[in-house]
């Protein structure tokens, strides 16, 4: 994980803007949203991207959905999209794992924003 700009959020050498923290993940804002609300659930723990996953990954994974399911409550979201980009093709540009957490258009349903985030 040289120069993991994600895994210095995590240790604290890069300042973020932190929404949640628990001992396996951190949520922060992403530095620049796509949507009125975008946040990041990013495990602890450094992993590329969903296709460098092992099966002892599953509970990471679950866990990163119901951290994300949680800040969006906590958000008071009506409604959001969760997206992993993989791999550059996929739009990945950090390769350390996260699940975008978009959401915040006024109760209104998201037709216009783009899938790709
Ligand atoms: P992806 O294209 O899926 O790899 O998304 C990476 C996201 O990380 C992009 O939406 C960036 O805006 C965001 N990002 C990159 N560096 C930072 C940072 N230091 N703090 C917060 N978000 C970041
Ligand atoms: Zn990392």
């Amino acid at each position: 994980m040289p120069d993991c700009i994600f895994c210095k959020i995590v240790e604290g050498s890069v300042p973020s803007d932190t929404v949640f923290e628990d001992e396996k993940a951190i949520v922060f804002k992403d530095i620049r949203p796509k949507a009125p609300v975008h946040v990041l659930v990013v495990p602890k723990e450094h992993v590329e991207s969903i296709t460098h996953l092992e099966e002892n990954h599953s509970t990471l994974i679950a866990h990163m959905i119901y951290v994300a399911k949680r800040v969006a409550k906590d958000l008071n979201l009506a409604g959001y999209k969760l997206v992993f980009n993989v791999g550059r093709e996929g739009g990945q540009i950090v390769d350390h794992l996260h699940l975008h957490l978009l959401g915040g258009w006024n109760g209104k349903p998201d037709n216009n924003a783009p899938l790709h985030v």
